[in-house]
């Protein structure tokens, strides 16, 4: 049976042409980027290479890269690098988050609350998961050491207006780092443009590999470095680089940059087509998180009631359909989703939840058939229940 792939928010192919630009650089090219010789000089260049690209794509400079091994360890650098230097430098020890940050942002800020002497506070969210930007003045104060942001939703797509929050932190001169892992493969920032002093990307979400992101940092932005060792990544990362992975993030990002609008389209033609079906077709269906428009173009997130979530993946899976309940990181977890319990959906409801993203590859039949089976299995596992 064919499998018709329809989670793209947990992560995504590679694209053929960026294994063909990662190939030499697994075989041929193998050399350490620190060392002196021609193998490392061939490495160095190709890794400065990578660098320029990325900082080029966000409109920033190639000293203001530092390539990580993923958008976990960005965000995790990001908040305790900057929280533990501005403590260390200024005393602050507050954290300003939203409520339905990526756990990456979110346990890292608890780590800094439980072990570092910090308080963490929240932003609101309106119901549809968007901060409450008029609300952002009051939450911030003379100790707030940093504000985190995410650029879009993981688990409901939903957009943030991160003009309208970096407006104000730029009042106060406090760093804005946002978790753009979701929102830059979709919509790729100008870090200038948006007023922003560290942001996180991870390449698998815009078909590049796992195991690589990277984390931009503001020059004159203090952080103190989480991995120590080597003066790598401008002293702020240890480790000898991985030239495969990081080539492989400058082509995929790149290609997110040529391609981005075209994408866009595709995809926002397809979510649209779910959402307006399975809203019209599936009884006690809503929709979760924004409105098309201030959501990521290829997702569609709902509650259907009576429904356990879990069981409906399984039972899309068997009928060929790879979706996700919310997030990647909460399979096998019978808990109701933080997320939609936090924006006021009660339990049961937030267990009967549903994400299907789609990606640049995905047809229109292929939602066609997706949408087909959907009824059917919605009420098979109602049935159950
Ligand atoms: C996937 C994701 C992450 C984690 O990125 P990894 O590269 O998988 O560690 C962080 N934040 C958001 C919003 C994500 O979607």
């Amino acid at each position: 049976m064919k499998k018709i792939y329809l989670d793209y928010a947990a992560t995504t192919p590679v694209d053929d042409r960026v294994i063909k630009v990662m190939l030499p650089y697994i075989k041929e090219v193998f050399g350490n980027p620190s060392s002196l010789h021609g193998h490392g000089q061939k490495a160095d260049a190709a890794l400065d290479n990578a660098r320029r690209g990325i900082a080029d794509n966000l409109g920033a400079k190639p000293s203001e890269i530092i390539f990580t091994s993923c958008g976990s360890e960005s965000d995790n650098l990001a908040l305790r690098g900057i929280a533990l230097a501005r403590k260390e430098k200024y005393g602050f020890n507050q954290i300003v988050i939203s409520p339905i940050e990526h756990p990456a942002v979110e346990a890292t800020a608890e780590q800094l609350e439980k072990y570092y002497g910090f308080k963490v506070d929240f932003l609101p969210v309106n119901n549809h998961g968007e901060v409450e930007y008029e609300q952002v003045d009051s939450v911030l104060s003379d100790q707030t050491a940093l504000v985190s942001i995410m650029g879009a939703n993981n688990e409901i797509g939903t957009l943030n207006n991160l003009n309208r929050v970096s407006a104000i932190c730029r009042q106060y001169q406090i760093p804005l780092h946002t978790d753009a892992v979701q929102s830059a493969a979709h919509y790729p920032p100008d870090v200038d443009q948006v007023g922003i002093d560290l942001l996180s990307l991870g390449a698998h979400k815009f078909y590049g590999p796992k195991g690589v992101g990277v984390l931009y940092l503001r020059s004159g932005t203090e952080l103190i470095p989480s991995m120590t060792g080597g003066s790598q990544e401008f002293g702020l990362r240890a480790a000898t680089q991985n030239i495969p992975l990081i080539v492989g993030m400058a082509e995929a990002y790149q290609l997110v940059h040529e391609e981005g609008l075209e994408r866009q389209k595709h995809t926002s033609n397809l979510r649209d087509q779910i959402i307006k079906q399975v809203l019209d077709t599936i009884s006690g269906s809503q929709l979760t998180g924004a409105k098309p428009e201030n959501r990521l173009p290829n997702h569609a997130s709902f509650v259907f009631e009576g429904v356990d979530g879990n069981l409906l993946i399984q039972v899309l899976d068997s009928e060929g359909f790879a979706c996700s309940s919310g997030s990647a990181c909460k399979t096998g977890d019978p808990k109701p989703s933080k997320v939609l319990t936090h924006l006021g959906y009660p339990p049961a409801l937030a267990l009967g939840s549903l994400r299907v993203t789609v990606g640049k590859s995905t047809t229109s039949d292929e939602v066609s058939q997706f949408l087909d089976v959907l009824p059917e299995c919605v009420e098979r596992v109602r049935q159950a229940a």
